[in-house]
């Protein structure tokens, strides 16, 4: 078959390969627990539900602006006014399908064959591949002192005439830390002296615990919405658990929004009508949704980080936001991908291999599911891993004897 080495070149989601393979086993019958995808577990909050019906009955079902709808665009700037306190015009917001396609579209916008764009490990794994597909070159910069928090002295050196951006993922997926405020102001600070475009993806920015504040990267800037250098990325997936309605946006200056607007029209014409009236009837309802969200992911946290203290010589960070933890699995093996999968045959849970967000050793767990999964999970993956545990269970109905330890 023909087709073109860029195309060839590009790896599989990972996350969505894992996932499909969940779903067929669940297909077969099979008890798998789910601690691969990050998705809140809440249905689509009804102010979401009533918007997308009422759009539909309407039958006029057309295509929207390419970059997206008034009314839409209108709950975006009162969001951004009441989360990032900054005022934004329509003409610095398009609206996408998801927030990856935000970024892609963004990735897109801004780079020429060959620049560069700097990626902190660990990283959310679509962001070297989304680099990669526009003809860029990722720069990964890991921190020197074996922590999850990135160092400006660490960024520094990477950073160099080819630099176009930086990826800022925080809360972070995989790792669930919030980064200091003070390393988001300097972030700031040194993205506007070297003239290089501060991507902020906020898509877990509301899911933060025990008090903490994920600190917007505008709160660091003197400079108005055409002259910054920082994008906000953002949408409704994870913020009210719309996973499925792929409602994301970006917001930057308004040239680099046209820009993105041409690329948009050209290849897919606009965000869906109806999905976006969703996206609205969520930003525009009651609020109460996103506390409960969050609420949820700090208690499923709480049983993961206790379910975790359990495992012999398992070490983790403990996460301040987002859906995910990333112990480190070493003292079980090096392999993480193939840890994975012994898991997943032995023990039917899914995780997603450490390698994939460029820390080997470690297997990052999603706690987004129900309680019963991750106290479920965990305890098949003891039985699976640890010689301590007692060598029964059941997993469903079926009584497994460990033989392998
Ligand atoms: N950024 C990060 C860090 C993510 O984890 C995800 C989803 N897993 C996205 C962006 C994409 O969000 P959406 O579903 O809106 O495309």
């Amino acid at each position: 078959m023909s087709v073109s080495q860029l195309a060839r070149s590009i790896v599989e989601s990972p996350t969505l390969r894992l996932n499909e393979e969940a779903r067929l086993l669940r297909e077969r019958g099979e008890p798998v627990i789910h601690l691969g995808i990050g998705e809140p577990k809440n249905k689509a909050p009804l102010s979401a539900i009533l918007s997308t019906a009422s759009k539909l009955v309407t039958g006029d079902i057309k295509y929207s602006p390419t970059d997206g709808q008034p009314s839409l665009k209108k709950a975006i700037i009162r969001y951004t006014e009441e989360h990032y306190d900054r005022i934004v015009a329509p003409e610095n917001i398009i609206i996408s399908s998801g927030a990856k396609q935000s970024i892609y579209n963004l990735l897109y916008s801004i780079l020429n064959p060959q620049d560069e764009v700097i990626i902190l490990a660990p990283y959310w794994v679509s962001y070297p591949e989304m680099v990669r597909m526009v003809y860029g070159v990722p720069v990964v910069v890991r921190p020197e002192d074996g922590t999850f928090y990135p160092r400006l002295e660490d960024i520094e050196k990477a950073v160099g005439p080819y630099t176009r951006a930086i990826i800022v993922n925080n809360p972070n997926n995989p790792s669930g830390l919030v980064f200091p405020e003070s390393f988001i102001a300097e972030m700031v600070d040194f993205c506007e002296r070297r003239d290089i475009y501060l991507i902020m993806d906020d898509i877990y920015h509301k899911i933060v615990f025990d008090g903490k504040q994920a600190a917007p990267a505008y709160r660091f800037t003197k400079r108005d919405n055409e002259a910054t250098k920082i994008i906000v990325i953002n949408g409704v997936a994870k913020l009210y658990g719309m996973t499925g309605y792929r409602i994301g946006w970006a917001i930057a200056q308004r040239e680099l929004v046209q820009i993105m607007t041409n690329v948009q029209a050209q290849t897919t014409s606009c965000t869906s009508l109806i999905l976006q009236a969703g996206a609205e009837g969520a930003l525009n309802g009651l609020q109460s949704v996103v506390e409960a969200v969050r609420l949820q992911i700090q208690n499923n946290r709480d049983v993961i980080m206790q379910e975790l203290a359990s495992f012999n010589g398992v070490r983790v960070t403990k996460p301040e936001g987002a859906l995910y933890c990333l112990p480190d699995f070493r003292v079980y093996s090096n392999d993480s991908v193939g840890l994975s999968q012994f898991l997943l045959e032995k023990a039917r849970v899914v995780t997603v291999p450490g390698k994939e967000f460029g820390v080997e050793g470690h297997l990052r767990l999603s706690y987004s599911g129900t309680v019963k999964d991750v106290t479920e999970g965990l305890a098949r993956m003891r039985w699976a891993l640890d010689p301590t545990s007692a060598n029964e269970i059941y997993i469903g109905d079926r009584k497994l004897v460990r033989d392998w330890l």
